[in-house]
């Protein structure tokens, strides 16, 4: 037990988390308040206790079900694109997973939506919130292609599993507002940033992402 303790100081000590801030900033991420959420989120309480001593790797790491906890790179390109001037106000995610993206976001905006299909994860993650005293974060057991309507318009919707966006989701924007989705085409996912104009939409390509896909109905 004390060896796991001492383990668990290294692993979450300010230098550890840092050393991942640096690798983050090198890799082209310029936002600080993206930089600061990513420095003040313990990461490693978002993946099991067996993989905890590489939660502050740059990579996916595999979280049950068949699913995984995004990049931290990914996570903070994702954040970057969807923050604007102003604080955001309302923000949707879709594919709640562990709930690190969703806590990176509740330290930037002010209330998080999050959905996720899998029962098993939307109630670790809601019991994983509320024990971290992140209150504002509402989870969301539901097929999340169908939104949150009864909370719309967002500021910005972030979609965490690749597939096609229907186009339910993107009138769930406000005017202003911004959705970075990883968009399947074939065999390849590009991650798109769609911002909601009063003309319309207008689509922006960030670059090629993998992630796992974005299915329908829930389990
Ligand atoms: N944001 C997560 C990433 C999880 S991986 C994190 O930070 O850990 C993507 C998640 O999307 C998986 O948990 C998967 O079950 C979920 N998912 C896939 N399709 C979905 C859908 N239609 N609605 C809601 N969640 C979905």
């Amino acid at each position: 037990m004390a060896g796991r303790q001492v383990q668990g100081i290294g692993m979450t000590s300010e230098k550890t988390r840092q050393r991942l801030v640096d690798r983050l900033r090198a890799k082209g991420i310029r936002d600080d308040r993206v930089l600061a959420a990513i420095a003040a989120t313990p990461r490693h309480l978002f993946v099991g206790e067996a993989l905890s001593s590489r939660a502050y790797e740059d990579s996916a790491l595999p979280i049950g079900r068949g699913q995984t906890i995004s990049q931290p790179y990914v996570v903070a390109l994702m954040t970057q694109a969807i923050l604007g001037e102003a604080r955001l106000g309302k923000v949707l995610e879709i594919g709640t997973g562990s709930g690190y993206q969703a806590a990176i976001l509740a330290s930037l905006a002010e209330r998080v939506f999050t959905t996720e299909r899998i029962g098993e994860l939307a109630r670790s993650a809601r019991q994983r919130f509320h024990s971290m005293g992140l209150h504002n974060i509402f989870v969301r057991h539901c097929d999340g292609l169908t939104g949150w309507p009864s909370q719309a318009p967002f500021d910005a919707i972030v979609v965490t599993a690749g597939g096609v966006v229907p186009e339910d989701l993107l009138l769930q924007l406000a005017e202003g507002g911004v959705m970075v989705a990883p968009e399947q085409s074939g065999k390849h996912q590009r991650l798109i940033r769609t911002t909601r104009t009063c003309t319309g939409f207008e689509r922006e390509d960030l670059g090629a992402v993998i992630f796992v896909p974005l299915l329908e109905g829930v389990e």
